[in-house]
């Protein structure tokens, strides 16, 4: 059975269809990579997922339970955690203020809550030498990293990036995709969409291509990576 199963699912903006029937499976342990360019349906597949948008068809199944019609915070409360794009960090809390929001969904449990925060702390170590630190005052990238923490202190089961690589430099780029391995390693799955894919197929277990709504192609990120066709769209200097 796999973690996260994604049917022919549609998405509707008023009249306009934003998502034509798109399959995806996320197999537990997986770091899986949704490619598209701009307007694509990325975010708004992020966005079903997580969801904070209502579906017109399909299913989405999760751990095996039909979840279509289940509210944003409670998917959040089963193990649905999502780093929108854009971060939305808390910019007049504190480091540890927006932190403590991520782990808003669950129940208050001392013991948990710290070890949560130390081992985002290990991930990030910069988050912690700036726990004091406005959210607003941090730089694009220790934001990105503020965010992916945030999602991570809700103890998700599947973990929802949004273009965690929009606006960053390339060090900085390469440096989110190291944690993201890391956290995927420590036991978490992924599932990420991105525009720029270098960093994002080589990094994937599994990938897919998103056009216009629908799902193109689908492989390794190996197999991706060297397809003539995505090499060519999508691939770009890293
Ligand atoms: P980007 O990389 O530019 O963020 P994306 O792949 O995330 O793009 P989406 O934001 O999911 O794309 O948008 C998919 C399509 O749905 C686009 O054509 C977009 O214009 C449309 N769309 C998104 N949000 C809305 C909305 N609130 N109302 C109407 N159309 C929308």
């Amino acid at each position: 059975m796999a973690l996260l199963e994604i049917n022919d699912l549609t998405v509707h903006y008023g009249r306009i269809q934003a998502l034509h029937g798109i399959s995806i499976t996320v197999e537990e342990g997986e770091i899986v990579s949704l490619i598209g360019a701009n307007g694509a349906g990325k975010t708004t597949t992020m966005r079903a997922i997580a969801g904070l948008l209502g579906s017109s068809g399909g299913s989405i199944t999760f751990e095996g339970n039909d979840i279509t019609k289940m509210k944003g915070h409670t998917r959040v409360a089963h193990g649905i955690s999502l780093t929108p794009e854009g971060r939305g960090i808390f910019p007049a809390m504190t480091v540890v203020e927006n932190l403590d929001m991520g782990a808003y969904a669950r129940k208050k449990d001392p013991k948990a809550y710290a070890e949560d925060l130390e081992r985002v702390f290990g991930l990030f170590p910069r988050l912690k030498e700036r726990a004091k630190q406005l959210g607003g005052t941090m730089s694009g990238g220790e934001q990105q990293m503020l965010a992916i923490g945030r999602a991570l202190m809700a103890r998700p089961r599947v973990l929802l990036l949004d273009e965690p690589s929009m606006g960053l430099a390339p060090q900085f780029i390469r440096q989110i995709f190291a944690i993201i391995e890391e956290v995927n390693k420590q036991g978490t799955t992924v599932l990420l969409v991105e525009q720029n894919a270098n960093q994002a197929l080589k990094r994937a277990d599994r990938a897919y291509i998103l056009e216009t709504g629908a799902i193109t192609r689908e492989g390794t990120g190996a197999e991706l990576a060297a397809d003539p066709a995505v090499k060519a769209a999508y691939l770009g200097a890293d």
